[in-house]
């Protein structure tokens, strides 16, 4: 059995921030963990998804070599999709520098983007496409986004792919 409580319980997000996008239940949640899981905006995204008639994976790894873990994963076309949260992977709209500890958080954060990057080239290397998205975005608009790039993709592949049967 697998333990769900956190070890790294002293990952504390500064606490006077004052906006209001940290104000909600789900993105106070989300500060907690790098890659926290099942959070407000990702469910809303999920649920838009699904009644697009869109089949995916949940919190897989694309790649099963690879230690990172898509918040979901559309194995048929190759499509993982990150929806990220907005202070731990500094959103360009709602990170708001630290006061308090500036260079620690600073740091932390920078090292989550880095992490980021990487995921995305190691999975492109992979022959994937990597959809992120912030937590603020409009759920039915990534979802449509989302939708665009999975039946693009599983169009063509099904076109390249006339002679092999079909499974
Ligand atoms: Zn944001």
């Amino acid at each position: 059995m697998t333990g769900a409580s956190d070890p790294a319980a002293t990952d504390e997000p500064p606490t006077s921030t004052g906006t209001s996008w940290a104000s909600s239940a789900g993105v106070r949640r989300n500060m907690q963990a790098n890659r926290p899981r099942d959070t407000a905006p990702e469910l809303a995204i999920r649920r838009a998804c699904h009644s697009r008639g869109l089949r995916y994976r949940i919190h897989t790894r694309p790649v099963s070599s690879l230690r990172r873990q898509a918040d979901m994963t559309f194995r048929k076309a190759r499509v993982a999709v990150f929806i990220d949260g907005c202070y731990w992977h500094g959103c360009p709209i709602h990170f708001v520098e630290p006061k308090a500890n500036a260079s620690f958080w600073k740091d932390k954060i920078e090292k989550n983007r880095q992490r980021d990057a990487e995921t995305n080239s190691e999975l492109e290397k992979h022959g994937w496409i990597v959809l992120r998205f912030w937590e603020h975005e409009d759920p039915e608009l990534c979802a449509g986004t989302i939708e665009q790039v999975v039946r693009q993709v599983t169009a063509v592949t099904k076109r390249c792919s006339d002679a092999a049967p079909d499974h």
